[in-house]
């Protein structure tokens, strides 16, 4: 076990934890609950941590994480499916999957 990454936000967290998981590299999600608790603990060692299950996968996985965080738009978006507010990283909807740029309608 070896740990990738941290985020204040959980939802971030699932969000590589499933493309990940996509990419057939198992994972688990530390301080998942801990981290939950409303302002009582302000500091970085209590948000929700991934972590990659077998090590030899953890450079792939880094690298996957890098370009998901450098190849997608940090500003919010909101989903044109679903209205669901989603975090600049996120290349599709948390909720529903939709993708950030979709045209509704364009085709
Ligand atoms: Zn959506």
């Amino acid at each position: 076990m070896k740990k990738l990454t941290s985020s204040e936000s959980l939802i971030t967290i699932n969000h590589y934890k499933n493309l990940l998981a996509a990419e057939g590299i198992r994972t688990e999600i530390r301080n998942e609950y801990l981290g939950s608790i409303m302002g009582e603990m302000p500091f970085a060692e209590t948000w929700p941590e991934l972590w990659v299950v077998n090590t030899l996968e953890f450079d792939r996985a880094e690298q996957i994480i890098e370009e998901i965080e450098t190849a997608s738009p940090s500003e919010p978006w909101k989903c044109l499916n679903c209205g669901e507010q989603n975090e600049g990283q996120f290349a599709v909807c948390w909720k529903c999957n939709t993708p950030h740029d979709i045209e509704i309608g364009g085709q």
